[in-house]
């Protein structure tokens, strides 16, 4: 978690962009900046002392690979006569494949070091119990494996198949119909991949990277962003002037865009859920299990409640993690302050707030709840994956936070999506939003590229370099016609990420 070498610990005058925060979301779009053209002056300011500390490190999220697999919130309903949609899990799927594009063209340049220390192929396992529940998923599987997208995802009813992949979840479990899908995910470490980024980012002419230095407040001049910023270690105070702001800021992106005073920002509001773990050590158990289990959403909990046993491959070490449980919290960062939450209402925002609560009261009291739940009632979520789970082998530990932004055209309505807001006028970019999140990083840093960067793809210098780092960033893979350049990319991905499923 170290800042890069202290030549990089540095305020560019004038640079020509500014990333807030160092997470993967400014990390990705800074490097494909750069690449795009090595000419721009780039800086990237972070508040806390390390790199990528916050949402992104490997213990503040499930490290995921979304692409669809096993995430069953990504395909919730039926329709009338029973087919299950699966329209968004297609959309992820791809946008995962360019982020593997990305990573493995990153990886094939010399960017990032060896993907082993940031990427494993791990199986993504639905699992469900109770005959109901396994009609959902044979349905919900027969819809996916019509797409080549998920041909290779298998679904079993045996037990002793289940067993086989996952014998921690199997293992005291009553009998009684059970049903599992398996594909061919993947475990990321965002946090690592970030600093990585970051690392090659600050070598670079023209870039500069600053640690421990929080922006305050952003402010429109004339054809240009004023920044605040204060050193967090000694106060000082120091000013920058850009043509173009990304806030990357994760949690702490609403407060920035407030600060600017601009009509978009006016009715925008935040609304953060804090996440906990439970974590077990013991290498006999860690042994055993070597899949991302996920399970349906409990119907009393909300769509971000899904629980999954996961193993996890964090500072070398093999770990599992059981949740998230969501908390009730009024920070916006991990880091941040109580007073987060309340600074954020103003009479702008209040009304969509209250209209968000109002509309989502059993989310404010499962909230609440999960935050007051003792060790007992977790380890009962656990036993649900599984059912031999000792409370000795577990130990809690705190997740990072997700801000959820509420729109007042949203009318209270909670989407729980990941989504890029720019302004009117494209000189300032933000990441908002919660699911599927870093996964997705590639598509959102190519997003803000193609909104309010359109000029750097204006060239066929642009367009070839931005090809090499996600040769399919222009086509509709999901199509039939896609088929041939779906399965080179994807092969050629994975070859450079090392990526090599589990038989
Ligand atoms: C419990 C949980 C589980 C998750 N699981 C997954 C998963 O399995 N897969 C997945 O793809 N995504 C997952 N996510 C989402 C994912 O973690 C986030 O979408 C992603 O990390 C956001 O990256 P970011 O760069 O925007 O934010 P962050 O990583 O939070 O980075 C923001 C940075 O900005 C800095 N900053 C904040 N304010 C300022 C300021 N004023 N000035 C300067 N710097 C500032 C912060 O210190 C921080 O370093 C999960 C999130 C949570 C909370």
């Amino acid at each position: 978690m170290q800042t890069p070498p202290d030549r990089d610990v540095r305020l560019l005058e004038a640079p020509d962009i500014v990333l807030v925060g160092s997470g993967i979301m400014s990390a990705t779009l800074g490097v494909m900046l750069k690449r795009l053209d090595p000419r721009l002056r780039i800086q990237v300011v972070e508040a806390t002392k390390d790199l990528a500390s916050e949402a992104s490190d490997g213990w503040n999220n499930a490290g995921t690979g979304h692409a669809g697999l096993c995430e069953m919130s990504y395909t919730p309903s039926r329709d009338p006569d029973g087919r299950v949609p699966i329209g968004r899990a297609l959309r992820i799927f791809e946008q995962f494949e360019q982020s593997k594009q990305f990573w493995g063209s990153a990886t094939a340049d010399g960017l990032v070091g060896a993907p082993s220390d940031f990427i494993h192929a791990v199986p993504h396992v639905c699992f469900v119990k109770g005959a109901e529940n396994v009609d959902f998923l044979r349905a919900r599987h027969a819809a996916m494996a019509e797409h080549y997208f998920f041909g290779g995802m298998t679904f079993t009813t045996d037990a002793s198949t289940i067993h086989q992949r996952a014998p921690l979840v199997m293992e005291g479990r009553e009998p009684g119909p059970v049903a599992a899908t398996t594909g061919d995910g993947t475990e990321v470490d965002y946090g690592l991949l970030a600093r990585r980024l970051c690392g090659w980012l600050a070598e670079q002419e023209q870039c500069g990277i600053v640690a421990g230095w929080k922006v305050t407040r952003l402010q429109r001049g004339a054809g240009e962003w004023h920044l605040s910023l204060r050193c967090s270690a000694s106060g000082e105070e120091r000013q920058q002037r850009t043509k173009f702001v990304f806030v990357g800021a994760g949690g702490g992106s609403l407060p920035l865009l407030q600060s600017t005073g601009l009509a978009e920002v006016e009715g925008l509001g935040g609304f953060p859920i804090g996440g906990q773990w439970l974590v077990c050590d013991a290498p006999s158990i860690c042994a055993r299990h070597d899949s991302k289990v996920y399970g349906l959403t409990p119907p009393s909990s909300p769509s971000l409640g899904a629980g999954h046993l996961d193993v996890r491959r964090l500072n070398g070490q093999r770990q599992l993690l059981f949740g998230p449980f969501a908390s009730w919290t009024t920070r916006f960062l991990k880091q941040g302050h109580w007073s987060d939450l309340p600074l954020s209402i103003h009479g702008g925002n209040l009304g969509a707030l209250l209209q968000t609560a109002a509309r989502n009261l059993p989310l404010v009291k499962y909230l609440i709840t999960q935050g007051l739940k003792s060790m007992a009632h977790r380890m009962e979520a656990v036993r649900e994956f599984y059912p031999n789970a000792r409370v000795e082998d577990w130990r809690l530990v705190q997740a990072g936070v997700r801000v959820q932004a509420i729109k007042r055209a949203d009318r209270g309505k909670l989407s729980f999506s990941t989504e890029v807001f720019s302004s009117a006028d494209r000189s300032i970019a933000a990441m908002l939003g919660a699911s599927p999140g870093a996964s997705v990083a590639v598509n959102i840093a190519l997003e803000v590229v193609q909104n309010c960067l359109p000029q750097l793809l204006g060239c066929s210098e642009g367009l070839e370099r931005m090809k090499r780092m996600i040769p399919t960033f222009d086509q509709d893979l999901k199509q039939p016609a896609s088929v041939p350049l779906f399965e080179k990319t994807h092969r050629e991905a994975a070859e450079r990420l090392q990526l090599h499923p589990s038989a």
